[in-house]
């Protein structure tokens, strides 16, 4: 028997639903206040700012590695085969995918959303922007002007959740 698929109507239920239940308040109206004091207060930091600035990582724009180097000299002794195809110099290059480019990219976030802690650890496994604070997480969303449920994101989770709990 041919296993049926996840119907894409019960899929956007199925954000909805996490996103009804698991996305407690905006955080965005926040984030100044909060960041500002956690710089200003080490010991009593809101969250971790090396976790903060871990979000802005610089990213391969082909295939969103943050395991991007610029040091051309030692990339290409480490890789003859790739360095007889290319002759770029001082760039940045992926160690992941060998794509080489004049900018990294670093995906913007939008706005943030205090969020349950299930939740956050899912977003965490979708490599999303998620801060540990004294209350509940922060998610940094890369995405606005749309519905939450509507994000790339919250349908794939919602996909696996579906995929592997069932409604
Ligand atoms: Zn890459």
């Amino acid at each position: 028997m041919k296993k049926k698929t996840i119907d894409a109507y019960i899929i956007d239920r199925k954000a909805q639903q996490l996103v009804e239940w698991k996305v407690i308040m905006s955080a965005t109206w926040l984030m100044d206040a909060l960041r500002e004091y956690s710089e200003n207060h080490p010991d009593d930091a809101i969250f971790d700012m090396d976790d903060y600035y871990n979000g802005w990582e610089e990213r391969c724009p082909e295939c969103n590695s943050r395991n991007i180097t610029t040091d051309t000299e030692a990339y290409r002794k480490e890789n003859p085969e790739w360095a007889s195809q290319h002759k770029e110099d001082n760039c940045y290059i992926c160690e992941d995918c060998g794509a080489s480019f004049d900018e990294p990219y670093i995906p913007e976030i939008y706005e943030y959303w205090f969020v349950d802690d299930g939740f956050a650890n899912l977003l965490r496994k979708k490599d999303e922007f998620v801060l540990d604070t004294c209350w509940v997480p922060i998610w940094g969303r890369r995405a606005t002007g749309q519905a939450i449920y509507i994000d790339g994101v919250i349908q794939e989770i919602a996909k696996e959740l579906l995929e592997k709990y069932g409604f």
